[in-house]
């Protein structure tokens, strides 16, 4: 579902992904983790078109991120274009970023309804859906503001899903919430990998990673140091920088 080869990127002379080369099969849940600076927010932002590539490439179920491929030539993708792929990639950011002056359900609705033309009460009705799926169903007619972030997460969570996404893409999506609201956000992010969701979770909470995690990848210096079965890659580390990041985690 997701293919990156050989992805390069710097900010000025800074490089930040040096050759990341990733498979992520379709329905399969990979867990990133890697010390702070080591491009993993970069990566997943690449995915998502949000930023361009110097090298490599990136494609999302078959398609080409950013490019259209004729022949030996790529030429950019036009902004119209940009944005049909970038709706089928759903991203959840470590802060809720929630739009503060809509409802709850209004932040669930507008994308469908603005970017890919679902009429009002259709959308609705799969924000209900979802809302239920995250426990929310209550919470419709609130604004953000006055919800915990744990909520807010799971709200965030419904919206990119109200857009039926391909793949979903998660940055630390617990990282910014006090402790005790950690768990209900992972649980609706475990439930979503039973659903068959092909997914990419940046997260250091390695008991996620071994329960709803197919694989793992490590990631250090803009490179995939280590990639596999997330419970062999967290008892064995084969890298010492693996191992010794583990260390200050767990
Ligand atoms: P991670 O998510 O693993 O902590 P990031 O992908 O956020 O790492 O950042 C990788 C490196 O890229 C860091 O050194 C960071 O300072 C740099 N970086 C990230 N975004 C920008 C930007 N917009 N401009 C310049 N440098 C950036
Ligand atoms: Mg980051």
């Amino acid at each position: 579902m997701v293919r990156a080869e050989q992805v390069h990127k710097a900010y000025g002379d800074t490089p930040v992904l040096n050759g990341v080369t990733l498979t992520v099969e379709r329905g399969e849940t990979v867990c990133v983790m890697g010390p702070s600076g080591s491009g993993k927010s970069t990566f997943l932002r690449c995915i998502h078109n949000l930023e361009t590539i110097d090298g490599g490439r990136i494609y999302v179920d078959g398609d080409l991120v950013g490019y259209r491929e004729t022949g030996q030539r790529l030429r950019q993708l036009s902004g119209k274009d940009t944005c049909r792929q970038r709706a089928h990639i759903g991203m959840v950011f470590q802060h809720f970023n929630l739009f503060p002056h809509m409802t709850v359900l209004e932040n669930i609705t507008v994308a469908p309804i603005r970017v890919k033309g679902m009429n009002a009460s259709d959308a609705e009705e799969t924000a209900r859906k979802l809302l239920k799926s995250v426990g929310l169903a209550a919470k419709a007619d609130s604004y953000p503001r006055s919800l915990s972030g744990g909520q807010q997460q799971r709200v965030a969570i419904a919206r990119a899903l109200a857009m039926d996404p391909k793949v979903m893409l998660f940055d630390e999506p617990t990282s910014a919430l006090d402790p005790e609201l950690v768990g209900e956000v992972l649980a609706v992010i475990r439930d979503l990998a039973h659903t068959g969701m092909t997914m990419i979770v940046v997260t250091h909470e390695t008991g996620f990673a071994r329960e709803a995690g197919d694989s793992l990848v490590f990631m250090d210096q803009g490179r995939v140091l280590e990639h596999g079965p997330a419970r062999e890659v967290i008892a064995n580390p084969l890298h010492e920088r693996t191992r010794e990041f583990l260390s200050t985690i767990l």
